[in-house]
């Protein structure tokens, strides 16, 4: 690993989700498979920790619908990575999945968009076609089980036209995540620009989201992201086995990975590690 290499990585292992966020920029609609054979996902992750990853995220779609997770969260810790997933907290309500991938979880990242079902069944952030939002009560249970088990929750919330007025606040002081991260929401062509005129926001409306958070919130660390720090500053693997980047406004994709080398691959994209530590993005060190 040389000085430049980001040290994180988030890995979208599916496409399918049981919500459809309406700013969802994790679609996948523009590649034209998903891995679903566990050999290549844990070939990726071998190859992730091989080039000095220390941090491997799974995200989706909704990486919880993968039978084989707690597998690849279990080989990743093998491998002495850091593992965390990024979920919207659905299926881990059913106590057998929260076991199974819980053992082998060192960060819990939420996606709580708002603890308004109104606002989240706007915005699709809701399962059964739409007509159902999680509660407080799930989204607290869940917080709660992680406490009780030692796992650190991080928070992300997309903030849209649908939730830039609503306030989070007591949510998220009593969650005391340990870190929250707020996303402006950002168009991708390909994946999420049908709605954009529904969900879109000014900068000055996403400043008033932060400002507003920020004095109600003095000690939780919250990281705006707003669309520029958003783009080129993550590592990221689709669905597909390939690294992607955002930073011409659409995804652009290297070569596969276990086809290439994870080298090669990597010098097609896009990326800053720049950015990367702008947006505190070793955060998982001070957890250790
Ligand atoms: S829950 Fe996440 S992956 Fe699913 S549609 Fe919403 S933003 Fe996309």
């Amino acid at each position: 690993m040389n000085d430049q290499t980001i040290s994180a990585v988030n890995y979208h292992l599916n496409r399918n989700c049981n919500m459809h966020c309406k700013f969802c920029f994790a679609t996948f609609r523009d590649i034209d498979h998903a891995n679903s054979r566990m050999e290549e996902h844990i070939s990726i992750i071998k190859q992730c920790a091989l080039a000095g990853i220390r941090k491997i995220n799974f995200a989706g779609g909704e990486p919880t619908l993968l039978k084989h997770l707690p597998t690849l969260l279990r080989v990743s810790k093998e491998l002495g990575m850091v593992t965390s997933i990024v979920t919207n907290g659905s299926r881990l309500l059913d106590e057998a999945v929260w076991r199974s991938v819980s053992r082998f979880l060192d960060i819990l990242g939420l996606s709580v968009d708002s603890i308004n079902e109104h606002l989240n069944v706007r915005s699709g952030r809701a399962l059964n076609k739409n007509q159902q939002a999680l509660t407080e009560e799930s989204y607290f249970g869940l917080a709660e089980k992680a406490r009780l088990e030692g796992i650190p929750v991080k928070l992300n919330t997309v903030v849209s036209n649908y939730n830039w007025q609503d306030d989070l606040s007591h949510f998220v002081r009593e969650v005391a995540p340990v870190r929250w991260k707020i996303f402006q929401v950002l168009p991708i062509l390909g994946q999420n620009d049908r709605y954009k005129e529904e969900y879109l926001i000014t900068d000055s409306m996403f400043s008033k989201y932060i400002e507003r958070h920020k004095a109600a919130l003095p000690n939780v660390p919250i990281i705006a992201e707003e669309n520029d720090l958003m783009m080129g500053s993550y590592l990221m693997i689709s669905p597909d086995g390939r690294f992607f980047d955002n930073t011409k406004g659409t995804h652009s994709y290297s070569s596969p990975i276990l086809e290439s080398s994870f080298d090669y691959a990597l010098s097609e994209i896009a990326v800053s590690k720049k950015k990367f530590l702008q947006r505190e993005g070793e955060y998982f060190n001070k957890l250790a």
